[in-house]
């Protein structure tokens, strides 16, 4: 029996058998280089071209915008790299205070390299405001970097109005949407996205396997130069991860995201367990437009840490933010761009995933409850 409650799905999800199971094949007998010429390859390569159809249908895309790459933070960084590249007499960026790491990191080398980057600021709810977006805009801005969905608070991006922004002015739009696939329909094309990244281990595919679409007619530079991918993206194929995230994306196209509604249900009833039976509780985020798995909720006079590593004394896993932050401690540049005083009181960050039950709940909920009112007691 697995004991285990794991509620840390927007850090990664575990992979799913009949994923593995796709894969599995890749690594063992079918092991052929997709670019070789003899018969043997040809079902490797065919099995690419599958992954390839299934993951552009999912973005309403077209199979030759796809480009797989080993992460969503490789992804990231090659759009805007290249969005750099395309536009050389252009020096300005307009991103948000509440982005990845990828991307946080990305901007800060542009800006030691001279360039200029505008972080729109957030209200208390994680929020951006469109008119500062569009007052941002300078002759010389070469790309809008918005996420569609925050890792942290769960928040929801006007992306469809962000596109028409950009595209109006003329200007590249990258949106990274690492969170948002498979929770939030998708469409490149009505949303007027220019290039988007994906990651595998966040949709119950392995980690190390990512996407990055760029629209048709991009000019695109590639960050490793290569035949694969179209001459856009070079090493050899990492077949069976390939395989893997395109599995995923036909099971989402197969759900029809019916699988969600069950996810946002547990979620609410979860959120409702907690206010009821915990004293002095606070969510954090846009409660009305956010992901239908993603709770950030803090227990007045709590650090987020201290309950995480109790709880995992019982095998519950929750995060605290960024999986990438979560070691170093650091106060989650997400909550501070709220304005959120994290002196006294810091957030857990609760992330479902479509393994958790309403059994794992309820337990959940009742040894939160003890831990909340136990550290209290120690204070
Ligand atoms: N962007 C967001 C919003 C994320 O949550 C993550 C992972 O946590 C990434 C990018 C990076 O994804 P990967 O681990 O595939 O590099």
């Amino acid at each position: 029996m697995n004991l285990k409650i794991y509620l840390d799905n927007n850090a990664t999800t575990k992979c799913d058998e009949e994923i593995l199971n796709a894969m599995l094949p890749y690594l063992k007998e079918n092991f052929g280089n997709p670019s070789s010429l003899y018969s043997f390859s040809k079902e490797v390569k065919d099995k690419v071209t599958e992954a390839r159809k299934n993951v552009a249908k999912l973005l309403n895309a077209k199979e030759s915008e796809i480009i797989f790459t080993s992460c969503a933070s490789e992804s990231n960084m090659s759009a805007i790299m290249n969005a750099v590249k395309n536009n050389p007499t252009k020096k300005h960026i307009i991103t948000t205070k509440v982005e990845h790491a990828s991307i946080m990191e990305t901007m800060k080398y542009f800006e030691i390299q001279g360039y200029e980057i505008t972080y729109l600021s957030s209200d208390n709810k994680g929020r951006i405001d469109l008119t500062e977006l569009k007052n941002s805009i300078k002759k010389d801005t070469l790309l809008i970097c918005v996420m569609m969905a925050n890792n942290e608070i769960g928040n929801l991006y006007p992306i469809n109005e962000i596109g028409e922004i950009a595209r109006e002015n003329q200007i590249l739009f990258h949106c990274d949407a690492v969170q948002a696939v498979g929770k939030v329909k998708i469409d490149v094309q009505d949303m007027k996205i220019d290039t988007l990244s994906l990651s595998g281990h966040k949709i119950y595919a392995p980690k190390g396997i990512g996407v990055l679409y760029v629209k048709k007619g991009i000019s695109f530079t590639p960050l490793i130069f290569g035949h694969q991918e179209n001459n856009r993206r070079g090493g050899t194929e990492n077949v069976p991860y390939i395989i893997g995230i395109g599995k995923a994306a036909e099971m989402i196209i197969k759900d029809d995201y019916k699988s969600v509604e069950k996810l946002e249900m547990l979620r609410n009833q979860m959120e409702v367990k907690i206010q009821n039976g915990i004293e002095d509780v606070y969510f954090y985020g846009d409660l009305k437009n956010r992901l239908p798995n993603t709770t950030n909720v803090a227990f007045k006079g709590l650090k987020g840490e201290e309950l995480l590593f109790v709880l995992e004394n019982y095998e519950i896993y929750v995060g605290i933010g960024s999986a990438c932050n979560s070691k170093n401690a650091e106060p989650s540049h997400v909550l501070k761009a709220m304005g959120i005083d994290l002196s006294n009181s810091s957030p857990i960050r609760i992330s479902l995933g479509k393994y958790n039950t309403e059994e794992e709940i309820d337990k959940f909920v009742a040894t939160l409850s003890r831990v909340v009112k136990m550290l209290r007691r120690r204070k």
